[in-house]
């Protein structure tokens, strides 16, 4: 056996654990407007976070050379601290087909479709690479250690610019034959809706995403005398966020947008409670912070409907880990993968 100082170091850096035993992963959640990056342990905390904004639109290349720079940064890290990351997880927006890795269809990313990210990805680092879908990897997240905890089986929905979902049944999460399942956004609620870039009509997403939201504020201003606070808005300073805090003070107008909003996704969870019988339904996005004038408005419609529930009440709760979801998550994916059908 050597003791020569170079063999000690390669050993260091081979651990695949703290000196506490514990086992850390690189977790990367692609979002919209950025990445966020960080080292996510086993007890689900996170170590040098970073969130670095992005351009969705400038092509797979600049956003695979950003995910390098913070594995990179983020493997730097861990040598520091003696041990080496188990894995890399990627939570990503749009449909991931499992078996090859490649982005089916991710409408908001220009040029992704059919890109195969996991092949590039193998290509650039040696740490096994575990992709989902950015929803799963977020309920995922909640799983180990967030509203989910407490649950086998559940599906988060969440609410933002689009309308994600998640499945988790017998405490693993569901993505279906392919990996595409928990579309819940694009579940058809109302056949004369508004078309939607999938080419259905009435879509979810197309009645309660942040676009529609702010449209059916602007409408039902018009139409008011309303001199609540969201009227003090100039009409492109309307957003989700600010329509979530003025129902929360009482603007008349925000509460029917959001009582509007409970009643569709009251709807669609009648459908998804009938079918799969969950014990939770989990809400995420900045959106279910407005809390009570949309959550009452989603019960009530479940509540009134007599097959819903089976007899129960399904609680229907906010997702408690917040914007590092994805991220959690996203490590979560490479120390268990287990819990997925990643192969
Ligand atoms: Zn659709």
């Amino acid at each position: 056996m050597s003791f020569d100082e170079g063999s000690v170091v390669v050993a260091e850096l081979d651990a695949v654990s703290d000196d506490t035993g514990m086992r850390w992963a690189i977790g990367l959640d692609l979002g919209g407007s950025s990445l966020k990056a960080g080292l996510v342990s086993m007890d689900g905390s996170i170590r040098e976070f970073q969130r670095t904004p992005i351009d969705r639109l400038a092509g797979p290349q600049s956003l695979l050379d950003l995910m390098e720079t913070e594995i990179d940064r983020l493997a730097s890290e861990a040598a520091l601290r003696g041990f080496s990351p188990t894995g890399v997880g990627v939570g990503c927006p749009g449909s991931i087909e499992r078996a090859s890795g490649r982005i089916h269809k991710s409408p908001n990313f220009r040029g992704w479709e059919g890109f195969p990210l996991r092949e590039r990805l193998t290509r650039i680092t040696n740490y096994p690479i575990f992709l989902a879908n950015d929803v799963n990897a977020a309920a995922l997240g909640e799983l180990k250690f967030g509203a989910g905890e407490d649950y086998d089986n559940f599906v988060m929905i969440t609410l933002g610019t689009g309308v994600g979902g998640a499945l988790v049944i017998d405490g693993r999460l569901y993505d279906g034959a392919q990996g595409f399942a928990g579309e819940i956004g694009h579940m058809v609620v109302d056949p004369e809706g508004p078309e939607c870039p999938c080419g259905n009509r009435g879509c979810l997403e197309r009645l309660v995403g942040a676009e529609a939201l702010v449209v059916r504020a602007l409408e039902l201003l018009k139409d008011s005398d309303d001199s609540g606070p969201l009227a003090s808005f100039p009409a492109d300073e309307i957003t989700p966020r600010r329509i979530g805090l003025a129902a929360l003070d009482g603007d008349a107008v925000a509460r029917k947008v959001l009582s509007e909003m409970g009643r569709w996704l009251g709807l669609t969870l009648i459908s998804i409670i009938n079918v799969l019988d969950p014990d939770c339904i989990l809400v995420g996005g900045g959106i279910a912070q407005a809390g009570p004038p949309l959550f009452n408005a989603i019960r009530k419609t479940v509540g009134d409907h007599p097959m819903s529930g089976s007899a129960r009440v399904v609680p229907i709760v906010t997702a408690t880990l917040g914007p590092r979801a994805g991220t959690i998550g996203a490590g979560a994916l490479a120390l268990w993968p287990e819990l997925t059908t990643a192969p």
